[in-house]
């Protein structure tokens, strides 16, 4: 994900001090506001992927996908899917990615939950990421396995 290093030095010296998701759901920065209902935000992405990429936050401060409350699921789906037709919708777009990072590893750099909205054209030369083969059928076999063991 492209992040202008503006950004990055303005979520990186919010971190330490403060969560600036929660800032801007209670106003104290302004944001491009799209969606406020419920226990749901969304707003625009300050450096979009492409035009329209949104963002859907809890309201409330959660850190990761792990951390929210499955009960906020559904008012997060109705988010995610009016958000989503939206932005489709104004700015004709033929596709839309949701997304969502947890953790540095996976590129989180803001640790307030939040669903990447990213509206898609068709040549539009995005590319999300890079598929690879696994070793063997056995080889994917036993991580389903271990997966499944995981989930108990
Ligand atoms: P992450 O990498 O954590 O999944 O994505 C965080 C996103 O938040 C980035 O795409 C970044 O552009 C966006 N962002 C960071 N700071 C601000 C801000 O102050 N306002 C807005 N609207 N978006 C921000
Ligand atoms: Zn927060």
């Amino acid at each position: 994900m492209i992040v202008h290093s503006w950004v990055v030095s303005t979520v990186e010296s919010t971190v330490s001090q403060d969560c600036i998701f929660c800032r801007i759901i209670a106003g104290e920065i302004p944001s491009a506001k799209i969606y406020d209902h419920g226990g749901v935000y969304a707003f625009l992405d300050i450096a979009p992927v492409n035009k329209g990429h949104a963002l859907v936050v809890p309201k409330k401060h959660h850190a990761t996908l792990f951390d929210l409350p499955p009960d906020l699921g559904r008012e997060l789906l109705v988010a995610l899917k009016t958000v989503g037709q939206a932005v489709m919708t104004a700015t004709g777009a033929t596709g839309l990615n949701v997304g969502m990072n947890n953790f540095e590893a996976a590129g989180q750099l803001v640790h307030h939950a939040h669903f990447h909205l990213v509206p898609r054209h068709v040549g539009d030369g995005l590319t999300l990421w890079t598929q690879h083969a696994y070793d063997s059928v056995e080889d994917m076999q036993k991580l389903a396995q271990a997966i499944r063991s995981a989930i108990g």
